[in-house]
This record gives structure tokens, C-alpha cells and sequence, in this order.
């Protein structure tokens, strides 16, 4: 099952392969403050694939806060954000924010809210490398 998408103006692009239909993906809507103020709904799946490419690198913001382990993923022009991604144990791993997938509709179930306060470092990070999904990402 592959899925594209990527920012509104297209500078960004993502393409991801999933283990599972779209409507059996569990989302999550972090409760930190950055997801609550983009509405985001995001998925890991430890089984998919996800490659983001841009094609002028100069427009994409890789934002850091809290712990600063993650970047994530913006475009500078549009605003638009697609995922983070973390340098893990396991290798490069991302969440994908489904809202900027083309078929953003088909991901229908409705998203957790985790809460991650008061993890600690290590706990986060050994929590990427096994949860989130294999990423690549193609320098331009
Ligand atoms: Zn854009």
C-alpha cells in the first residue's frame, strides 16, 4: 500500500508504504503543544517505509524543541507540516502527519492522544527506534 503527498506548494514530497490498509492505522494526535496547534494526526508504522524528498532543501525548516531529538519536518513556504524524523539506535526513523498525504480521508480511525510529558530522554528515543517508521531521507 503506497501513499503520496507532501507540503500544499509541493516542494516537499513523501511516499510511504504501510504494512496495513489506511483504515486500520492507529493515529495519534500528541498532546504537545506544537501538535495541538497544527491539528496534526500522525502515524509510525514500524513495518512501512517512508522517504521524504524536497526539491530545493533551502525551504524546509527541521524545528527542534522540547528534548530536541526530533526534527521536524515544515516547509518554509507553505507552511505545511509533513513529520519529524530522529537519528535513532535502529537508524533514521519518522512519524508521518497523515494530513498531508493525498488520501488523508482514508485514514479513518480516531487518534489517540498520548501524552509524553516526564519521558525521559533515553525512554523517547528507545521508544522511536522500535515505534516509528524506517525513514529515508533524499537530499536535493
Ligand atoms: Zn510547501
Amino acid at each position: 500500500m503506497f501513499h503520496t503527498g507532501g507540503c500544499h506548494c509541493e516542494n516537499i514530497k513523501v511516499r510511504l508504504r504501510l504494512a496495513k490498509p489506511p483504515e486500520q492505522m492507529p493515529l495519534r494526535s500528541c498532546s504537545c503543544s506544537f501538535c495541538r496547534s497544527h491539528g496534526t494526526r500522525t502515524i509510525s508504522d514500524r513495518d512501512g517505509l517512508v522517504e521524504i524528498a524536497a526539491t530545493d532543501w533551502s525551504l524546509v525548516e527541521r524545528y527542534r524543541f522540547g528534548s530536541r531529538t526530533a526534527d521536524y519536518v515544515l516547509c518554509r513556504r507553505c507552511g505545511v507540516y509533513v513529520g519529524a524524523v530522529c537519528e535513532t539506535s535502529s537508524g533514521l526513523r519518522a512519524v508521518v502527519n497523515v494530513n498531508c498525504l493525498d488520501d488523508r480521508a482514508a485514514f479513518t480511525q480516531a487518534p489517540a492522544a498520548p501524552d509524553y510529558d516526564g519521558e525521559t530522554t533515553d525512554a523517547r528515543l528507545d521508544r522511536r527506534a522500535t515505534n516509528w517508521m524506517p525513514a529515508t531521507v533524499i537530499a536535493g
